[in-house]
């Protein structure tokens, strides 16, 4: 058998006693690299067990020794960032410098958690009645866990752990089963970096360990970041348990570009954002709103595009990797089809692309529809390929009504010289993250990832001040010392302090 992927609990590496494996595939080639093992329910217990021990000393670890945790934590990173990237890129088939990335945008949000006693302090007000204070603290909800996509293996279940440790919470991850040893590399750092047993736990499989997590009372909050229809599962299964939230979900993200933009800057904006990872970004750019005469630059934008290249991540000429699974790459062409059969213009047409010596990856190539609208299959669905679709408006007022009418609310951005109209823009558009000639507008970590509408479930995003605020819970104090200045005076039989 191919090697077993572990488990990590109480601190250490274990083999799962599981008969159910999940086979983990490399998908330039098919071949089974790993198997990843469907957790027992007797190894959730004690998983979810040891956290909740854990918690009781962990939560009184000063907040000044937490920091330092993470300041080795995001050291070792560094010095492991090439290493981790080489496991991304046998199970997910990313470039090297694109997994590098995804290791990179990870790194910032540990450096971010060293930064936690700050984010940590409450807000006093002194004499708010004659003699008494008021000041709060914020402390740590107990045992968290985390849910995890296939596309960004190192960065997303870094948006969650080490933000929710520094608070004083232990943790839970459950990677995705398509890429999961990415996630056990990082549990060995972050166990080399000095993090008591049991603090991280790492148990693997789908939806049965997941559901688990959803219903188990010694869980007090749940992240997620995965597709929409499992997001809103996470989210009413997870608050009927009457757990704390948050689910980041799918996306359809618009560029508008407006006639005044610079020509080159918009091109070589679109080929990153659209088909950049192979599309496999929630904040992949997936449809294009040309407004007025830039419509005169598909044909130029489309050119751009078919010039781009998949490969293998040992080719450096490769632009992106294969698909996750022979599953999503039939999805994607299964939409390519239906974007013909419903009347788009397909101007680049990467379905049947071939990659030389790989002739089982998961590829798609580069794919560009133009005459696309809005009650198309392509324009509606997220594709999560690389396939851009191209929308005409006629003025900034009609692109901003067609993004707003999108379900979606995760990325877009606007192409312009004109401060006017992008003033406007970020005032009306209806989404959470706004770029401004700038193409995939993801916030480093000292803000949060604030996703809108169907892009997410809850109300304290990830990473940043919001982060901080999902994972503790304030407390406030109101205190009162007596003197012999201060009269004893009889029961107060009204609300008054
Ligand atoms: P997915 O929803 O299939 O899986 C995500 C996680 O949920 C995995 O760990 C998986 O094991 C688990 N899961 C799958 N089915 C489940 C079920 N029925 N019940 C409980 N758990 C289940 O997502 P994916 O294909 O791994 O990732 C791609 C999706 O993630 C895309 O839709 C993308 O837009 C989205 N995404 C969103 C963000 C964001 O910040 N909004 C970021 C990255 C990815």
């Amino acid at each position: 058998m191919a090697h077993q992927v572990q488990l990590f609990i109480n601190g250490e590496f274990v083999p799962s006693k599981s008969e159910r494996f999940i086979p983990v595939t490399d998908p330039a080639t098919q071949d089974v690299i790993a198997q990843v093992p469907c957790t027992t329910a007797e190894e959730m217990a004690f998983a979810i067990a040891s956290a909740k021990e854990a918690f009781k000393s962990w939560k009184e670890v000063p907040v000044s020794e937490r920091a330092r945790l993470m300041m080795r934590f995001a050291h070792l990173l560094k010095e492991h960032q090439a290493e981790i990237a080489d496991i991304i890129c046998r199970e997910l088939g990313k470039t090297v410098e694109d997994a590098k990335g995804d290791v990179w945008r990870g790194i910032e949000v540990v450096e971010q958690a060293a930064n936690i006693p700050s984010l940590m302090m409450g807000e006093t007000v002194e004499n708010v009645a004659r003699s008494i204070d008021t000041y709060s603290y914020i402390q740590p909800l107990g045992v968290c866990a985390g849910i995890t996509p296939f596309n960004f293996p190192a960065m997303i279940p870094l948006w969650m752990f080490p933000m929710a440790i520094a608070c004083g919470n232990t943790f839970i991850l459950k990677p995705s089963e398509q890429d999961p040893m990415t996630v056990n590399k990082i549990a060995e750092l972050f166990a080399l970096a000095g993090a008591p047993a049991g603090v991280l736990q790492v148990v693997h499989g789908n939806k049965e360990q997941v559901d688990v997590l959803l219903r188990h009372p010694d869980i007090k909050a749940i992240s997620f970041v995965g597709s929409v229809n499992v997001g809103q599962y996470i989210y009413k299964t997870g608050t009927d348990h009457l757990k704390r939230v948050q689910a980041f979900a799918g996306a359809k993200n618009h560029m508008v570009i407006m006639p005044d933009a610079n020509k080159q800057q918009v091109i070589n904006a679109l080929v990153g954002a659209s088909v950049g990872a192979a599309g496999q970004r929630c904040m992949a750019i997936s449809v294009a709103v040309f407004v007025g005469d830039s419509q005169q630059w598909i044909p130029e934008v489309a050119a751009a595009i078919a010039k781009v290249r998949p490969g293998v991540y040992t080719d450096p000429e490769a632009a992106y990797g294969p698909q996750i699974s022979p599953q999503a790459k039939a999805r994607i062409l299964s939409l390519i089809e239906q974007g013909k059969v419903e009347g788009a213009t397909c101007l680049v047409d990467g379905s049947d692309v071939k990659v030389a010596g790989y002739p089982n990856g998961n590829w798609v190539g580069p794919t560009v529809f133009s005459d696309v609208t809005p009650d198309m299959t392509i324009y509606k669905e997220e594709i999560f390929g690389p396939v851009l679709a191209t929308v005409n408006a006629a003025s900034l007022d009609e692109a901003i009504e067609l993004v707003n009418n999108s379900p979606y609310g995760n990325g877009t951005s606007i192409f312009t010289a004109s401060g006017a109209a992008a003033r406007k823009y970020q005032h009306e558009i209806e989404v959470g993250q706004v770029g401004i000639n700038i193409p995939i507008p993801v916030p480093l970590p000292f803000f949060s990832f604030t996703g809108w509408k169907g892009s997410f479930y809850g109300d304290q995003h990830a990473y940043g001040k919001q982060a901080v605020r999902f994972y503790t819970e304030t407390k406030t104090i109101t205190a009162r010392w007596f003197d012999d200045s201060i009269p004893v005076s009889g029961p107060n039989m009204s609300i008054n302090l």
